[in-house]
């Protein structure tokens, strides 16, 4: 690998909403509390994180599907309140 040098790393991830591959500071990290789903805008909570868009279409996509267990590897549902509220905060509604 001598004398190439890397590309811009651009780290894309997959919205659990609608399936899209996007660049990961396009998504908002989703991180399972106890049994709830929270944003984690930063990207500063440990564990696991699933990546949604900033969107209530995708929220409510992944929602519908329960893609944030499956994606989070949590065995129940989980509360999606402060995550919605987070989303309606951030489309300005
Ligand atoms: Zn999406």
């Amino acid at each position: 690998m001598s004398g190439r040098t890397r590309a811009r790393v651009r780290p894309e991830r997959t919205c659990v909403g609608c399936r899209e591959r996007a660049a990961k500071t396009e998504l908002l990290r989703i991180v399972a509390a106890g049994d709830a789903c929270v944003p984690d805008p930063r990207g500063t909570l440990p564990g696991r994180g699933a990546y949604v868009h900033p969107a209530l279409a995708c929220l409510d996509q992944a929602v519908r599907r329960r893609a944030f267990p499956r994606a989070l590897r949590v065995p129940g549902p989980l509360d999606v309140k402060a995550l919605r509220h987070h989303v309606e905060q951030a489309q300005g509604c």
